[in-house]
């Protein structure tokens, strides 16, 4: 077995990489490399049209996931009131304009009503929505209304910090800057002390 073959198969053992169409990635990716001028029959490039595939269904297969399933099973009543905070969940997405990955981390936290959710499921839900094509606004967002639809908490909270390749490559943006977005329902909108308690609680974390 040549590395290569290798190397897609071990990719596919990560996530099942569910076939969305029968449309071939790699023929458009076969043509996009002969577009710049590419011979995508030499030896380096042979088998690379099929790796993008592989690893492009993978980083989008938060498709074929649903929050609601993910979330289902893994959710507990308890009497537990205070705050609930996951922090540094690292991320890797694709912003949407570039198809060019954007990462960093993501900090969750929530103020239970009755109901908790399994802990593990934060890190999964905000991979879920990472592997789509995204704006960083958006999957903040996202995580928020999904932790506020299924458990009904009385506040949540979703800070995201994350570096853009597309704009750090094309030089728009510095190498260390980082861009900032949040989410905050219920009480972590209506109440700065419960705001700033997350702030403070997920500040000590870089
Ligand atoms: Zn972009």
């Amino acid at each position: 077995m040549s590395d290569d073959r290798k190397q897609v198969e071990e990719l596919s053992l990560t996530e099942p990489g569910d076939a969305v169409s029968s449309v071939s990635i790699a023929d458009h990716m076969r043509k996009i490399l002969q577009s710049i001028g590419e011979d995508p029959n030499r030896d380096g490039l042979r088998r690379t049209p099929e790796r993008f595939e592989k690893a492009f269904r993978f980083l989008t297969s938060g498709y074929q996931q649903d929050p609601e399933k993910l979330l289902n099973g893994a959710m507990f009543s308890v009497s537990y009131d205070q705050m609930v905070l996951v922090k540094d969940i690292e991320f890797y997405s694709l912003c949407e304009h570039h198809l060019l990955p954007f990462f960093g981390k993501c900090h969750v936290a929530y103020i239970p009503d009755k109901k908790v959710v399994g802990l593990s499921k934060i890190p999964r839900l905000v991979n879920m929505f990472a592997r789509r094509l995204q704006i960083q606004e958006r999957l903040t967002n996202q995580i928020a209304n999904a932790i506020q639809a299924k458990i009904a908490p009385l506040g949540v909270g979703v800070v995201v910090e994350g570096r853009h390749l597309c704009m750090v490559m094309r030089g728009v943006e510095k190498e260390s800057s980082q861009t900032v977005t949040s989410a905050m329902l219920g009480s972590f909108k209506d109440n700065p002390k419960t705001r700033e308690e997350f702030l403070s609680l997920i500040r000590g974390s870089k």
